[in-house]
């Protein structure tokens, strides 16, 4: 059971109100009849899932996708009644399970149909049928393909086909080439895909980049991902700006302990920081255990709206930094967010470790409380810890 409380000044707050304020952003974009589909997996890149998936709904998101069947039941148990879709592969022996709990799978196997059917007890299994147009991870790579797991879905009513759908790879990039490239290939299986089955379904192409930037498809839902906790796809995008976001993530901790060190005296392991003069050093119970990893060391955190860099070695649980001046023991520190005019985002972050703003929340580990607010006031707080 997670108690409501904290005993660290080490937290993650997620404000909730922004998280709602960028699906309306999508939602005045979009063409009246298309939906929005909340990606919350990975605990809702870090956010924090059943608090995200919750907020989502209340903005008027109509369903949600998670990438496994856990992620999937947690919300189940946690009461939430919304279609869920899991879109990643699960196993055929865990069918029954997603049947019970009312949970759509995905399918792009002709096999995996023909095992799963014999775990199914007596309730109907919701299936999206995954088209590989490009991305090259799961889905039906051929119209030939397709037919086959269409004609093992007919003849299986245990089965029942809600959706089909793709996923772009490069509709974050300034070049439309490759996206055009597999809208047609889309279009090839879309257009068999009618021919061949008489129901109608539904179908989703677009997650954040795509759902901003070509919003007039006519996808019956968009599965909006990273732009929903207030990120831009890609530096692109983000100059772009096709819609506002507001980044519903912050991280900060307290200053613990500071201290005036002289000339020439070392911080932390390797004594690979040494002072030059004498020196304000500050610490901070936060390190690499948090997710605030080792190639962070160089980077900047902001005390009294004040960028101040990282030295030394980032340890497990503590980290230090110069500051300009003495300041009290409980000084707040924020590492994502804004103090005063200045802002570090997870942008910043991401290029100071050459990667891409999805994975700076997704690395915050399970240590960091998830502290959530709607207009700046503390509504709950999850911490896996107690
Ligand atoms: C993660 C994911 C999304 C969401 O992508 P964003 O870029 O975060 O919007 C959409 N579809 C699939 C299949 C995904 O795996």
């Amino acid at each position: 059971m997670a108690w409501d409380t904290y005993y660290r000044d080490s937290i993650a707050e997620v404000e909730l109100t922004a998280i709602e304020y960028n699906i309306q952003q999508l939602k005045q974009r979009l063409e009246k009849e298309t939906e929005i589909c909340a990606v919350v997996k990975a605990d809702a890149y870090g956010h924090g899932d059943v608090q995200v998936a919750r907020a989502a709904l209340k903005a008027g998101a109509k369903s949600l996708a998670v990438a496994i069947l856990d992620e999937a039941l947690k919300l189940r148990r946690a009461g939430i009644e919304a279609p869920i879709l899991v879109m990643g592969w699960t196993r055929p022996q865990d069918a029954a399970v997603a049947a019970e709990n009312d949970i759509a799978l995905t399918v792009f196997q002709k096999d995996w149909l023909k095992d799963a059917v014999g775990f199914l007890g007596i309730n109907a299994l919701k299936l999206h049928l995954k088209m590989d147009t490009g991305m090259g991870r799961i889905g039906v790579r051929t119209v030939s393909e397709l037919g086959e797991v269409l004609a093992v879905l007919a003849e299986t009513p245990k089965f029942q086909l809600k959706a089909l759908f793709t996923h772009f790879a490069t509709a974050d990039e300034g070049d439309s080439q490759y996206f055009n490239q597999q809208q047609e290939r889309w279009d090839e299986m879309f257009s068999y895909f009618k021919r061949n089955w008489a129901d109608d379904v539904e179908i989703h192409t677009s997650n954040s980049a795509t759902s901003m930037r070509v919003p007039e498809r006519m996808d019956h839902f968009v599965r909006f991902g990273i732009s929903m906790y207030g990120l831009y796809p890609s530096p692109h995008v983000k100059r772009e700006r096709p819609i506002d976001l507001k980044p519903a993530f912050s991280l900060s901790s307290r200053l613990i302990h500071v201290k005036k060190i002289k000339a020439g005296e070392s911080i932390s392991y390797g004594a690979t920081y040494t002072t030059e003069k004498e020196e304000w050093i500050g610490t901070i119970p936060l390190g690499y255990a948090d997710g605030w990893i080792r190639k962070l060391q160089g980077a900047e955190v902001l005390v009294d709206g004040k960028r101040q860099p990282i030295v030394g070695r980032i340890c497990m649980d503590q980290f230090m930094i110069r500051l300009d001046q003495e300041y009290p023991i409980g000084t707040k520190v924020t590492l994502i967010g804004k103090q005063g005019d200045q802002e570090i985002s997870a942008d910043e972050i991401a290029e100071h470790l050459e990667t891409i703003n999805y994975e700076i929340p997704c690395m915050i580990s399970q240590r960091v409380p998830r502290v959530f607010q709607e207009d700046g006031r503390t509504v709950e707080v999850r911490n896996s810890l107690l």
